[in-house]
């Protein structure tokens, strides 16, 4: 019977596959994922709209081609390791054609040519590669700049520093915590026609055309499309209309604001739908993560005191593992990891949502410290109550619910507390993965502004104030329940 069972699932698991993956060569809608901090190519206008050469340019041949798309601006980064997981579909973000990477994906006909180029401060003195020796580069993590600056590090003896957006890079060069960086020409050339005080005193090395990518095999059509639109737009003058939108001069800028973004004022004011709409994602984050953790985190801290030692050998390795593992790594390991191994068994791509992935990577990291919470608190009553109470015939499960718990969950309960404001702060670190919580909301606002300082402070006053609130909210539960 069992091998029956086995040989129909064999024979069934093909013809599934197969079905899906018809279904899958045109789709409905086509997830696009691009750069968040890339001018003139992408970037967030005063409206906090992404625009730029490539977010118009694909919106216009998506209308081209008659085909949906959804954008979303996780990084370059990010968006390289979405489209490989399998949770982005193509990716545009003035994305250089190199060879390395035509192993990993297919490209579009190119629309643009960059070389990478060094930038500095325009009062530094570096003139030359020789001028770098002992000084620090920045560079974004997974671009083509980074692979020259690796090359050639050995030859002029600078030290790189990887960055995962352009905002944080340009910001430390400002601050003067490195010393230049290496990014695209046409990228740099902008930020000085936009009134960035940086000088660019080598000239450029070609790192290949800019192009559109599909995951090397995957979605062919969308690049079929993508060239008969782009040639479509060539053709009818669109596409030099696009480019001269952003790189004549007096061109769309990031900064057409009419409100002035240098007061804190007018940071909240230009910014604060996007703040309460990346706060609402924290709180929600926050909330599901430890109300999942709560209930995880009770059932392993009453197998770490049960009876049975299965049961306690089970909670232990839940523990360890867990708390074993950064919550960064986690995170990135349920986002990215985990679907490029089912894809690697199954051949299809399974994508995760990147609020679920963090939520369960909160989740399983917060259960870890609540179990031990659970624990810590069950054996802080005095072991004498059990045993009194088990010689008067009454039942372990019994004695647990009337006698433990109850002195227990009072002795807990400051923990639990502790533990949600940890849990709260946590959020910001599952932004790694590219979702946009109130941290990374605040990051993609300086990747316009480059008002560090005061949107920084913004956000820790965010962060403190809820904070504050919702701890004495709990304190006052506390109250009650004792
Ligand atoms: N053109 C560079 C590359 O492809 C940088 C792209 C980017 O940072 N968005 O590596």
């Amino acid at each position: 019977m069992k091998k029956k069972i086995l040989a129909c699932l064999l024979i069934l698991f093909p013809i599934f596959s197969l079905g899906i993956a018809k279904a899958d060569t045109v789709k409905s809608k086509y997830i696009i994922a691009s750069d968040s901090s890339f001018a003139p190519f992408v970037f967030q206008n005063s409206n906090n709209e992404y625009t730029g050469i490539d977010m118009d340019l694909i919106k216009a041949i998506a209308k081209d081609q008659g085909f949906e798309i959804e954008i979303t601006n996780p990084g370059f980064d990010a968006a390289i390791s979405a489209v490989q997981a399998g949770q982005a579909d193509g990716i545009i973000a003035g994305m250089s054609v190199t060879d390395a990477r035509k192993a990993t994906f297919d490209f579009s006909d190119s629309y643009y040519t960059a070389n990478t180029i060094l930038g500095v401060k325009e009062s530094s003195t570096i003139a030359s590669y020789e001028d770098l020796k002992d000084k620090t580069v920045g560079v974004k993590n997974g671009t083509a700049s980074q692979t020259f600056l690796t090359e050639n590090q050995s030859k002029y003896g600078y030290k790189i520093k990887t960055f995962s957006d352009g905002a944080s890079m340009y910001d430390s060069l400002n601050t003067g915590a490195i010393d230049a960086v290496m990014d695209d020409e046409p990228v740099l050339k902008y930020s000085i026609s936009q009134g960035q005080k940086l000088k660019t005193p080598i000239t450029g090395t070609p790192i290949g055309e800019t192009a559109f990518a599909v995951k090397k095999g995957s979605n062919p059509e969308l690049i079929q499309m993508f060239n008969k639109g782009l040639a479509n737009l060539k053709a009818n003058g669109e596409f030099q209309k696009i480019l001269d939108k952003y790189l004549a001069s007096g061109a769309a800028t990031t900064s057409t604001s009419t409100v002035d973004e240098t007061t804190i004022w007018g940071l909240l004011q230009n910014n604060y739908k996007q703040l309460l709409s990346g706060l609402g994602i924290t709180l929600a984050l926050a909330l599901i993560s430890f109300a999942i953790a709560i209930v995880i985190g009770i059932i392993f801290g009453m197998f770490s005191v049960s009876p049975y030692k299965s049961l306690r050998l089970i909670s232990e390795i839940f523990v360890d593992v867990i708390r074993g593992i950064p919550l960064m790594i986690l995170a990135a390991f349920i986002f990215w990891g985990i679907p490029n191994f089912i894809e690697s068994i199954t051949g299809q791509q399974s994508p995760i949502n990147d609020f679920v992935a963090g939520t369960i990577a909160l989740s399983l990291n917060a259960a870890a410290y609540i179990a031990e919470i659970v624990r810590g608190g069950i054996q802080a009553v005095p072991v004498g109550q059990m045993e009194a109470s088990r010689s008067l015939g009454i039942s372990y499960g019994k004695t647990m619910r009337k006698i433990i718990l109850p002195q227990a969950t009072k002795l807990m309960l400051p923990n639990f507390v502790n533990q949600f404001v940890i849990a709260l702060k946590d959020t910001t670190i599952v932004s790694a993965i590219g979702l946009v919580e109130l941290f990374q909301t605040g990051k993609i606002i300086i990747a316009r502004n480059y008002q560090s300082f005061k949107m920084y402070a913004i956000l820790a006053i965010f962060y403190l104030v809820i904070i504050t609130l919702l701890t004495r909210l709990a304190k006052r539960l506390e109250k009650r329940i004792r």
